[in-house]
């Protein structure tokens, strides 16, 4: 599925409706530039599951949980990570073989050790169509 949005607002919905419709134990992989939209759509999708606290980037952590909503809500930002075992570590496993909702931001860094079963966003820009626009593919892996 792809769709086309113009502004943060409406990648923000796309989000928010995907949060609406998550399951417990729904993994989310991120995936796109700096600056694109990752955020944005992450902070969608957690409205989408009712969560009201802030929801920004985990600069000093890996990971950041979120208890409000209807799911627990788990947000993970790899961007930093040096290898792999730093996942082991924070308890990745139990994470995503749990019952909230986990989102992997920059999930591509961590490629081997994906649960194969994922729903992953793909956020792209393309200048030619202006600023502000952005292709969001999304794609359910089994
Ligand atoms: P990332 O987390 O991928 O680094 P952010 O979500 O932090 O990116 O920032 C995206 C930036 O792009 C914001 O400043 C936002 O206002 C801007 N922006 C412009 N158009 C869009 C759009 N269509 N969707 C999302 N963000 C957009
Ligand atoms: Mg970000």
């Amino acid at each position: 599925m792809v769709i086309e949005t113009n502004s943060p607002e409406e990648t923000f919905r796309v989000g928010k409706e995907l949060g609406e419709k998550a399951y417990a134990g729904q993994v989310f992989t991120l995936t796109g530039d700096l600056g694109v939209g990752k955020t944005v759509f992450t902070q969608g999708l957690a409205k989408g599951l009712g969560i009201e606290e802030p929801v920004n980037s985990p600069t000093f952590t890996i990971v950041q949980e979120y208890d409000g909503g209807r799911l627990p809500f788990y947000h993970f930002d790899v961007y930093r990570i040096g290898d792999v075992e730093e996942m082991e570590e924070v308890g990745f496993d139990d994470y995503v073989m749990g019952e909230g909702v986990s989102l992997i931001e920059w999930a591509d860094l961590i490629s081997e050790i994906l649960p194969e079963k994922r729903t992953e966003i793909l956020i792209e820009k393309d200048l030619e169509r202006g600023f502000d626009y952005r292709r969001i593919t999304v794609a359910q892996r089994e």
